[in-house]
């Protein structure tokens, strides 16, 4: 069925993909890309889509940037892998970079947002245990998303995700996002060592706290000697225009974890810590075969290179603001529309209801977004790099699509 919406409208037929040996995890769409360029993407049938996915939050710099994929060559050539058993030099030339964005004072890298927020989690135990604490408990938020590894699932606010699964982790508290009362309940509980939050909540749809929200929730932790750790694993990479969604803020939290967009599509994750927080993790406390490797972590260096040279930071919030007021103006007084919001190049269109197949109405007309929230939210992640006639172009099928729905 689905497979028919999209062959009406491309040129081609499109194709059977049975994938009958891969585990049955993801609903895939029928569609198979097999070249990127900067924010083009092509199908195997060499139809054209405009891509304002970017790999869910990944390829910030556009698909196959000619600097990062030198780089990945010219290091695929020379080393690939060695262990952390010895000095890594691109790991070490990464952790400077790193830390000097993030203004953290220690990072530790793995593959990917899971393992960070695993590292983070881990932390946070030891942090506890070291002060005695036996159940060391994290607060985090009702709707969050912090992974599917056993630990970062039951951190994540989400009992969809966790069905099948149980036991959950124990000791995770949740709490509605945005409400600093409902953490402050827990302030006799001496058991509680840290606060968790997504500085925008992103699978959930995109919902912002209120300004001064991550202030107040900073004051908080110092109030009661807890950790604060922001996962950044979205928002961060430049997405909302800093380098850090923090940043808007001028905070700083203990712990923060960043993956996603960090090496422009390479396996990469990074949990940071500050002050007290960066002394807690000592040699055999925690470890990984591939983290930090010298593939890996060049990339990621080039990748915060070319945001910094290319003053992508500017161009997200520019570019951002431009798509946002491009889509009010076309279709905030669409009856069905009922929210635009977001943060620089994280963006979602909100729609008074789910509608059947709407990802594949925009691959219909070559627009590659993500539908999230419930089916009702339609979810924009682009490229920093992207230009102010694509950004027309996205908001002009946003609104050929919704209005025809
Ligand atoms: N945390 C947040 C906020 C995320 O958006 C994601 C992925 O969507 C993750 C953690 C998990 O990252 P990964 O899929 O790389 O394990």
């Amino acid at each position: 069925m689905l497979k028919n919406l999209i062959g009406k409208l491309r040129k081609a037929p499109v194709k059977e993909f049975p994938t009958p040996m891969l585990m049955n995890t993801f609903a895939r769409l029928p569609i198979s890309f097999t070249r990127g360029k900067g924010t083009t993407l092509w199908d195997n049938d060499g139809n054209e889509y405009l891509d304002a996915l970017g790999g869910i939050a990944v390829t910030v710099l556009g698909h196959c940037h000619p600097k990062v994929s030198e780089t990945i060559t010219e290091q695929a050539n020379k080393l690939v892998h060695i262990s952390n058993l010895f000095q890594v030099q691109e790991q070490t030339d990464l952790s400077d970079k790193f830390c000097q964005i993030a203004q953290m004072d220690r990072v530790f890298f793995g593959n990917s947002g899971a393992e960070a927020n695993e590292v983070a989690i881990k932390l946070a135990r030891k942090y506890g245990n070291d002060k005695g604490i036996e159940t060391p408990t994290i607060i985090t938020a009702h709707n969050s998303f912090h992974g599917r590894t056993m630990a970062t699932l039951s951190a994540t606010g989400s009992e969809g995700l966790q069905k099948g699964f149980h036991p959950m982790l124990a000791d995770f508290i949740h709490v509605p996002y945005n409400d600093l009362a409902a953490i402050e309940e827990h302030i006799d509980n001496s058991n509680v060592v840290a606060v968790m939050m997504e500085p925008i909540l992103g699978e959930a749809g995109i919902i912002l706290p209120d300004e001064g929200f991550l202030k107040s929730l900073r004051e908080m932790c110092d109030a009661n000697n807890w950790l604060l750790i922001l996962d950044e694993i979205q928002t961060g990479m430049g997405r909302t225009g800093k380098w850090f969604a923090y940043q808007h803020e001028n905070i700083l939290p203990d712990v923060m974890t960043s993956a996603k967009a960090l090496a422009n599509g390479l396996p990469i994750g990074a949990c940071a810590a500050q002050g007290l927080a960066a002394e807690v993790l000592t040699p055999g406390t925690h470890g990984s075969t591939f983290g930090g490797n010298p593939l890996a972590c060049s990339a990621a260096k080039t990748t915060i290179d070319v945001i910094e040279s290319d003053n992508l930071l500017d161009n997200a919030t520019n570019i951002g603001d431009f798509l946002k007021t491009q889509l009010t103006q076309k279709i905030a007084t669409d009856g069905k529309v009922t929210s635009i919001r977001g943060k620089g190049m994280m963006l979602a269109v909100e729609l008074n209801k789910a509608y059947s197949d709407l990802a594949i109405k925009f691959l219909q007309k070559g627009l590659v977004v993500n539908v999230t929230g419930g089916g009702k939210v339609i979810r924009l992640l682009p490229a920093l790099i992207m230009t102010e006639s694509e950004a027309r172009s996205i908001a002009d099928t946003i609104q050929a699509v919704i209005a025809k729905l």
